[in-house]
């Protein structure tokens, strides 16, 4: 039976590509056929970024609450169709399905409602002189464009788009190709939602094909980009001669670090759910689990105790920890790092090569919590991004080494602290080369607080208003009085 076919969404309408080119999308747990996508090129993105641009004027010029008040109606659908959400993007990512209904789809409609409402306090500033008094204005930009990867699809899509749609941007948003699905029903939100034609347009296809056309188009103002540091270091290049505003949020390196007078069983949990939650798959991820060595043995057993433990499985099976990975090629780039541990001295503690899942999972991309003990912090393994369930710890003696290392790589997303002692945990928040640090927990989000990389994990900030500063323009206007 042929799979489903969904659409790209262009100027209100639920369409193929112009050249009606379709692709394939595969289920990471099971690898059965799931969807099929357009497979969209530049005459789409043209399509797209044209009826951004007519619906532009109107939408830039509605009342903030009245542009809120869609954002609030598509929340209130995608509350409604929650499940429904939960399994698609569960079934398109291999992640557990319970992970999906309580972190993804929450978090999307949040993300609407969030930005819908702090849009419309959103203000300039007035300097007022003997003569004269300066007021900032801040505008829309135009069509801008919104490009999301894979881990997690319609969470990371809503995140970006909600801004430049409250602010009164018109957005053409392109998930991964890996993960159309939740993207696509989005699309039939919005026609429900009766969002006005052109506001919002989603177009499914490859980087290479779709997202390069979208970023070179002339007629995008900005590029809002997640996703691997090597393509965002392609379209630096890209924008960067065409003055094209851009953020990017890329890759990282996290380091969690536990020092010996933290408190044992909190920082051993949230240790392990940095390391596996979503296979692994989260650019917050810590994978370089720095531990104090007075500390080091008594961690170091029950850490990979645990991680023996979690249960690997078919997503959709409530006790299942881990889902699958995101593809088999995916799959096989993780299974290369372990090896590689292995070859280089590296001692594998638990798991290290793929795993088979027995029943309706047989052809899925499984691999197993993996802990990996004595690499030094310089080696490949903890130098790349992995972004997989594979994880080092590594002892350190003092602080000053301590640093050295979580610092000693190029990237320089996330930090995790965890000690009792709050002077030293606010003197390594400060050392740390990271765009966000976590004190005694991880990935607690508020979604007032900036949130972005340093070094090669991106450039800009995302998150609160920094969002909204991103999506607008600022001009200063002096009337002489
Ligand atoms: P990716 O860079 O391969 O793809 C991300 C998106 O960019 C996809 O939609 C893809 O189609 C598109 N793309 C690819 N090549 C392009 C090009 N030349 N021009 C325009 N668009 C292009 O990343 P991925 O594999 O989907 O995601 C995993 C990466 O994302 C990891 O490195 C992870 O750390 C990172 N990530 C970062 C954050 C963050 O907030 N910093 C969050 C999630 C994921």
């Amino acid at each position: 039976m042929p799979v489903m076919r969904r659409r790209n969404y262009v100027g209100g309408d639920l369409v193929a590509a112009v050249d009606d080119d379709w692709m394939l999308s595969r289920e990471p747990a099971t690898g059965a056929e799931l969807c099929e996508v357009p497979a969209s090129n530049s005459r789409d993105v043209d399509a797209a970024v044209g009826s951004a641009c007519a619906a532009f004027p109107a939408w830039a010029n509605l009342a903030a609450a009245t542009r809120a008040a869609y954002l609030f109606r598509l929340a209130d659908l995608i509350d409604r169709d929650a499940e429904r959400l939960a399994r698609a993007e569960s079934d398109d990512t291999g992640k557990p399905l319970l992970l999906a209904r309580s972190l993804d789809i929450p978090r999307a409609a949040a993300n609407l409602r969030f930005f819908a409402s702090i849009s419309q306090g959103f203000h300039g500033e007035s300097y007022a002189m003997p003569d004269a008094l300066n007021y900032t204005l801040r505008s829309p930009l135009g069509a801008v464009a919104c490009i999301s990867p894979w881990n997690l699809p319609l969470y990371l899509l809503t995140w970006k788009i909600a801004p430049a749609l409250a602010v009164g941007n018109c957005v053409i948003a392109k998930p991964s190709e890996l993960t159309p699905l939740t993207a696509s029903l989005l699309g039939e939100l919005c026609v429900e939602a009766q969002l006005p034609p052109g506001v919002l347009n989603i177009i499914q296809g490859t980087g290479t094909q779709a997202g390069e056309a979208l970023v070179q188009h002339p007629k995008i103002k900005a590029v809002s980009f997640t996703g691997g540091t090597k393509t965002g270091t392609r379209i630096a290049g890209i924008t960067a001669p065409l003055l094209r505003k851009v953020s990017l949020e890329l890759g990282g390196k996290n380091p969690t670090i536990v020092f010996g007078d933290c408190e044992f069983e909190p920082t051993l949990e949230a240790s392990l759910q940095a390391a596996f939650r979503n296979q692994g798959q989260i650019c917050l991820c810590g994978s370089r689990i720095f531990v104090e060595r007075s500390l080091y043995p008594r961690f170091a057993e029950e850490f990979v105790a645990r991680a023996r433990r979690l249960i690997v499985g078919d997503p959709l099976e409530p006790k299942s920890d881990l889902g699958a990975v995101i593809s088999p090629a995916h799959l096989a780039k993780i299974a290369g790092f372990a090896e590689e541990a292995r070859d280089d001295g590296g001692r594998i503690e638990c798991g290290g090569a793929p795993i088979a899942i027995p029943g309706r999972c047989a052809g899925g991309s499984f691999f197993p919590p993996t802990v990996v003990t004595g690499m030094t912090y310089l080696c490949h393994l903890n130098q790349a991004e992995v972004f997989g369930p594979l994880v080092s710890l590594i002892p350190f003696d003092d602080e000053q080494e301590l640093l050295d290392a979580a610092n000693g790589t190029p990237y320089g997303l996330s930090a995790s602290v965890w000690t009792g002692d709050l002077k030293r945990a606010h003197r390594l928040a400060e050392r740390l080369e990271a765009g966000v640090v976590w004190v005694n927990c991880w990935m607690k989000r508020d979604l007032r607080t900036p949130f972005g990389g340093v070094k090669q994990s991106g450039i800009g900030r995302e998150g609160g208003e920094e969002t909204l500063r991103f999506f607008t323009e600022l001009k200063n206007v002096c009337v002489a009085t």
